[in-house]
C-alpha cells in the first residue's frame, strides 16, 4: 500500500495537533480574596485531553493520616465552562468524582481525540484548623493540597502547576514592616529567609516544598498529582528562623506566630537530629526541606521535602516539653524516609478513593517513634536515662491495660482506619493497642536482638539501610510483610519467629530476654515495667548497652 504524500506544511500540522493532543496541560490558581469565610476560590484549567468526558476525583484521605476525611464534601459551587465561557455538564458519579462533559475542539470530528480546553470553578469550604484539612482565615492559609485539588482520573502522573493569589491584606499588614535586608530576600519560590536569629513577623510569603516556576511569580509546579497533594503550603505573614544546611542542603523553617523562644537554639538542635538522620540511613534524597509550623495545636503530618507540625515556641523553654518537641519534630522529619521513601506496599502508589490498610504501620509509624528517641538521643539532645524513660512509658501504656490481651500490634495497624490513630476509646473493656506504644517496644527488641546475634556488629539501622537500598532505590516500590521480616533475618543472620510473633499475634513479649542482651533490666512483675542497667554484665553485653545508649 501506497503512504499517501504529505506537504510539509501538513506534516507539521499533524505534528502539532498529535503534540497538543497527547500533552495534557493542568493547571490551577488558588485565591482567597475573602478569608473570612474561611473559603478557597479555585479555578483549574485543563487541556488537551481526551474522551468525551473527563473525572475530576477529590482524593478521600490525605496519605500520612489514615482516616478517611471526605475532603469532596467542602466543595461547593463546582461550575464547569469550555472555550469562549460556555457552560458545560457535569454531574457526580461517586461521592468524590465529578464527571464534566469535554467538548468537542474546532476539528475535533476529524481529528479523533482533540478537546477543547476545559475551565471548572469551585469554592473549598476550609474551616477546620487541624493538621489533615484545609484552614483559610484572615491570619493564615493552609492548604492540606488533598483536600483543596482534584486530580483528573486517568492523569495522576502528569505534571500540574498552581498559582498562588495570597489574600492581598497580608501585603498591607507587611507595609508597616521593615523590610528584610537584601541578602536575605526570600529565592524564589523558597521560604523566606528573615535576617534575624528570633523569630522575625514577616513579609507576605508562600512556605512549601513545592517547586518554583522559573520566572513567574507565586507559581509552582508539581511532577504529578501525588506530588501536589504531597506538598502543603502555609501561606501568610509567617516568621522564619535562620535556616541551616546538612551536606549543603538547606532546610527551612517557617511558622505562622510561633510565639516566643530561642529561634536559633532551636535550629541548633533541629540540625544535630537532621545530621543524625541523614547518617543513619546515609543518604539525603531531597535539594531542600522544610518545616511548616502551623501554630499550636497537635498533629503532624510528613511529606518527601517538607513536615507540617502543630507547633508553639513556649514549649521549648521547658525542659521536658522541649525535649517532646524535639521528639516530635525528629518524628516527622524521619518519616521522610521511613513512610515517605521506606515503605510498606499499600502505602504507595496511593489509592486516593479509599482506605489503604496494611499490616505494617507498626514500621511506619511504631520504629519512627522509636527512632525519634534514637535520634534526639544520638543527637545528645537527651540523657541515656531519659532515653529508657521513653520506652518504659510505652510499655507500661499498652501493657497495663486490657487492649494488649486482643489485638496484635499487625491488627492495630490494619484496623487504624476504623479505630482511630491511637486505637478506640470509651469500650467498656479496650480491646485495642496503639502501634505509636507497642511499636517502638517491640523496635527496641527487634534491635537487641539483632545486636545479640552479630556481637554487635549489625544493628535495626542496617535493616532500615537495607530497605532503603533495595526498596527505595533499587526497585522503586514498597516492600510486602515478608519482605521486611526476611531483611531483618538477613541481617540478623538467625531466625526471628519468636519476635514476629510479637508482631502478629498476642503473645507476651519476653521483655527481659531481649533487654538484657543489651545490659538491660526491666521490672515486669510490678507493671511500673522500669527499664535500668543490670549490674553484673558480660563484655557483649556491656558493648551492646554503650553503644545503643551512647553512654
Ligand atoms: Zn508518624
Amino acid at each position: 500500500m501506497q503512504t499517501p504524500q504529505l506537504t510539509i506544511t501538513g506534516l507539521l500540522l499533524l505534528l502539532a495537533v498529535s503534540a497538543t493532543a497527547q500533552t495534557p496541560a493542568f493547571n490551577y490558581t488558588l485565591s482567597m480574596d475573602e478569608p473570612s469565610s474561611h473559603r478557597f476560590h479555585v479555578v483549574f484549567h485543563c487541556a488537551g485531553l481526551g474522551g468525551p468526558a473527563v473525572d475530576l476525583k477529590m482524593p478521600a484521605w490525605m496519605p500520612g493520616y489514615y482516616q478517611l476525611l471526605d475532603y469532596a464534601k467542602n466543595v461547593q459551587n463546582f461550575r464547569a465552562v469550555g472555550e469562549k465561557g460556555k457552560e458545560l455538564g457535569w454531574e457526580k458519579t461517586s461521592p468524590n468524582t465529578w464527571r464534566v462533559e469535554n467538548p468537542a475542539g474546532p476539528g475535533a470530528a476529524s481529528l479523533g481525540t482533540q478537546r477543547a480546553g476545559i475551565t471548572v470553578s469551585y469554592d473549598v469550604l476550609a474551616a477546620k484548623a487541624f493538621v489533615a484539612q484545609p484552614w483559610l482565615d484572615s491570619t493564615r492559609a493552609y492548604v492540606a493540597p488533598a483536600g483543596v485539588f482534584f486530580y483528573v482520573d486517568g492523569y495522576i502522573h502528569q505534571p500540574v502547576t498552581v498559582e498562588v493569589k495570597p489574600w492581598p491584606g497580608w501585603n498591607k499588614a507587611a507595609a508597616g514592616l521593615a523590610p528584610k535586608p537584601a541578602g536575605h530576600a526570600p529565592k524564589a519560590g523558597l521560604p523566606g529567609i528573615a535576617a534575624g536569629h528570633a523569630p522575625k513577623a514577616g513579609l507576605p510569603e508562600i512556605a512549601t516544598g513545592l517547586e518554583p516556576v522559573a520566572g513567574r511569580n507565586n507559581v509552582y509546579r508539581a511532577q504529578d498529582f501525588d506530588i501536589l497533594f504531597d506538598s502543603p503550603m502555609l501561606i501568610g505573614n509567617l516568621e522564619d528562623l535562620k535556616p541551616f544546611t546538612v551536606r549543603g542542603v538547606p532546610h527551612y523553617f517557617s511558622a505562622y506566630r510561633p510565639g516566643q523562644f530561642d529561634g536559633d537554639s532551636l535550629m541548633n538542635d533541629l540540625k544535630k537530629i537532621v545530621q543524625q538522620g541523614v547518617d543513619l540511613i546515609g543518604d539525603l534524597p531531597y535539594t531542600h526541606y522544610t518545616f511548616l509550623a502551623i501554630g499550636p495545636g497537635r498533629g503532624g503530618i510528613e511529606h518527601l521535602n517538607s513536615s507540617t507540625i502543630g507547633f508553639s515556641g513556649e514549649a521549648l523553654n521547658k525542659a521536658g516539653e522541649r525535649q517532646r518537641t524535639l521528639c516530635f519534630i525528629a518524628h516527622e522529619y524521619f518519616h521522610h524516609f521511613n513512610v515517605k521513601r521506606i515503605r510498606p506496599i499499600a502505602l504507595g502508589p496511593f489509592d486516593y478513593d479509599r482506605e489503604n490498610r496494611t499490616n505494617m504501620l507498626w514500621v511506619s509509624e511504631g520504629l519512627t517513634v522509636y527512632y525519634e528517641y534514637m535520634l534526639v538521643r544520638r543527637a545528645g539532645l537527651m540523657s541515656g536515662q531519659d532515653l529508657l524513660q521513653h520506652f518504659q512509658s510505652d510499655i507500661a501504656a499498652y501493657e497495663n491495660k486490657t487492649g494488649h490481651l486482643y489485638q496484635s500490634l499487625a491488627q492495630s495497624s490494619y484496623e487504624t482506619w476504623s479505630d482511630g490513630p491511637f486505637g478506640r476509646t470509651g469500650d467498656t473493656v479496650n480491646k485495642t493497642i496503639s502501634y505509636y506504644q507497642k511499636g517502638p517496644a517491640v523496635g527496641l527488641l527487634l534491635d537487641m536482638a539483632i545486636r545479640h546475634s552479630t556481637g554487635n556488629k549489625k544493628s535495626l539501622d542496617d535493616v532500615m539501610r537495607a530497605v532503603y537500598r533495595i526498596y527505595y532505590k533499587q526497585k522503586g516500590r514498597g516492600f510486602t510483610d515478608a519482605e521486611f521480616r526476611s531483611a531483618c533475618e538477613t541481617v540478623a543472620g538467625v531466625d526471628l519467629s519468636e519476635l514476629f510473633d510479637y508482631v502478629y499475634t498476642v503473645h507476651e513479649p519476653d521483655y527481659a530476654k531481649y533487654l538484657a542482651y543489651g545490659g538491660l533490666g526491666i521490672d515486669v512483675t510490678d507493671k511500673t515495667w522500669k527499664i535500668y542497667p543490670l549490674q553484673e554484665v558480660d563484655e557483649l553485653q556491656q558493648k551492646i548497652r554503650r553503644d545503643w545508649m551512647k553512654e
